[in-house]
């Protein structure tokens, strides 16, 4: 009997990519496959690659370098695969002969087919235009599962590439969608998150769904205790979509509602379609609505022609939101967007400043929200046990909070109430207890 063959996978980027990767692990197993331990151990090894940020391409381009030299020791075929391959597909070509497959975000079905047939000499199948969703993305741990629903973006902010790569919004038919939570409700998943580059703008137009209707038919018609979406528009939030999130229970009390900026200036030269007192009435409609809400963010700093007196109007909308969480980030100018035509017109030394700047403001917020939590009991999904102790449970709060506390690997996937006693950074540490306000 001929050995199975193996695969290695490295995946960079966002949870669409973490989604889509799962994807394609499922059906090379589907096929066969065998995951390998290391890349030394593989017969293919394959990159899903993100060409978001310059860092993220810089590292890829270092591994595809380490997969050259690797194949002067080993038979390994090499495949390159995503936005970065679909933005980088000519220099590819060009200069690294080491990569055997060459694919975008589209194309799927015929990726597979080429991954696991034989090939021989660098084959490219980037013309295929269409892009298909899998219908399983799986879960490696089985609480949580990312649940893609949309893809693309017809946004066109002016520093982000992913439009270019990704291409124009399509949904996926929300039939497929329930089918893949019910699977995943049986398999013991809890919490499902619903991907997408800009999620509210869903619309299966063949069964006339909207984001509001998707999420009032997950709900009804499928048993997932939890669910949250990811990423959100603020200029296509609407209150339709806050109403559900409102009266469905299972909907979490949490959002993560890119700001990037609190310049209304700057957010206009980004293209961001909403001003700062838009953004702020939004998050007031949010919290008056659900009033338990956790607000997480996108911040970009550095954005070509930002003054100080634009960082002071972010940082007042910092203070006046309080999110829970910001992800941060300096502007790296991306070519072929709109706003790599204007430069890169601030120093890397003062792009780094303002954002470490904002990095310690939002530590301070972070600090003041969590220490408010301290002292109450929440509700928290076991996921697994800690690393450390296996007589520690981490879970998880429909917040998106990380609690640490003492039990035992039966609690998984049940439900519990744990009084939060103290914090480190952003975990917390409580105690179970047997009913709430104990
Ligand atoms: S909404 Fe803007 S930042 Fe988000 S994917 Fe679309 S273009 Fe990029």
């Amino acid at each position: 009997m001929s050995e199975k063959k193996k695969y290695w996978l490295e995946n960079y980027g966002c949870q669409m990519n973490k989604a889509e990767a799962s994807a394609i692990e499922l059906e090379l197993q589907e096929e066969g496959w065998l995951p390998a331990d290391n890349e030394n151990d593989a017969d293919l090894a394959i990159i899903n690659t993100c060409t978001v940020r310059k860092t993220a391409e810089n590292r890829i381009w270092g591994r595809i370098g380490h997969y050259k030299h690797l194949k002067k020791t080993k038979e390994i075929k090499l495949a390159v695969i995503g936005c970065m391959a679909e933005n980088w597909k000519d220099q590819l070509k060009k200069d690294a002969p080491a990569v055997d497959i060459i694919a975008g975000t589209k194309g799927q079905k015929l990726l597979i087919r080429k991954l696991t047939g034989d090939y021989t000499g660098q084959e490219d199948f980037l013309e295929d235009n269409r892009y298909s969703f899998h219908s399983d993305h799986g879960s490696k741990d089985s609480i949580n599962a990312l649940v893609p629903i949309m893809h693309g973006c017809n946004n066109f902010c002016s520093y982000c590439i992913v439009p270019y790569v990704r291409g124009r919004e399509v949904s996926r038919d929300s039939e497929e969608i329930l089918k893949e939570i019910r699977k995943l409700a049986e398999s013991g998943v809890q919490d499902v998150t619903l991907l997408g580059q800009n999620v509210n703008s869903y619309h299966d137009v063949v069964n006339g769904i909207d984001f509001a209707s998707l999420l009032r038919m997950i709900t009804s018609e499928t048993d997932i205790p939890r669910i949250r979406f990811l990423s959100s528009h603020p200029k296509d939030l609407n209150d339709d979509i806050i109403e559900v999130m409102a009266t469905e229970k299972n909907i979490c009390n949490h959002l993560h509602l890119p700001v990037q900026h609190g310049s209304t200036k700057v957010l206009a030269d980004m293209n961001r379609r909403y001003s700062k007192e838009d953004y702020l009435l939004l998050v007031e409609k949010l919290r008056s609505r659900i009033p338990q809400i956790s607000l997480t963010t996108d911040i970009m700093v550095g954005f070509p022609g930002e003054t100080e007196e634009d960082m002071a109007e972010l940082e007042d909308l910092m203070n006046k939101v309080k999110f829970s969480e910001s992800f941060t980030y300096f502007y790296n100018p991306r070519e072929g967007t709109k706003a790599y035509n204007r430069g890169d017109s601030l120093p890397e030394e003062l792009k780094k400043k303002r954002l470490s700047r904002i990095i310690e403001l939002q530590r301070r917020i972070s600090r003041d929200v969590f220490e408010k939590r301290i002292g109450t009991v929440v509700e928290v999904i076991a996921e697994r046990v800690s690393k450390k102790s296996d007589k520690e449970i981490l879970g998880r709060t429909e917040r998106n909070e990380t609690v640490l506390f003492t039990g035992s690997r039966e609690m998984i996937g049940k439900s519990l109430q744990v009084k939060i006693k103290s914090m480190r950074g952003q975990t917390f540490f409580g105690e179970e207890v047997s009913c709430p306000g104990e």
